[in-house]
């Protein structure tokens, strides 16, 4: 149990000591993205600069808009908005669960990589 504790807490620390370490947005929050269609011809999409296409555009909560596609890649590797960073809701569990199996298996490597090497 103490360990376990000691393990969470290692987590979190990683989590808000390394800004790359952030887990992707809901897959829910994705898939409930609004569509909207009051975008400027002079916007672009950030993610891939391209101009926008009708019913191919979602906002965010923070008003930046994107293609439904590029947004939808961005957010399955990170939970923030692009642009300002804006954090949206995460599948902490699943989050949590993929990291332990991903320390797992680097783990795993190492120790594999050691028997090999040493
Ligand atoms: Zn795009
Ligand atoms: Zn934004």
């Amino acid at each position: 149990m103490l360990q376990d504790m000691g393990f969470e807490s290692d987590v979190m620390s990683a989590l808000n000591s390394d800004p790359n370490r952030r887990p992707p947005a809901s897959e829910q929050f994705i898939a409930n993205l609004p569509k909207v269609n009051d975008f400027c011809a002079a916007d672009k999409c950030c993610v891939c600069l391209r101009e926008f296409v009708v019913n191919q555009v979602v906002a965010l909560e923070c008003g930046h808009k994107f293609h439904t596609d590029c947004i939808t890649r961005w957010l399955r590797l990170n939970n923030s908005c692009p642009v300002c960073r804006t954090e949206f809701p995460t599948d902490d569990q699943e989050y949590e669960t993929n990291k332990r199996l991903k320390r797992q298996k680097e783990a795993t490597l190492q120790e594999l990589h050691h028997s090999m090497f040493s």
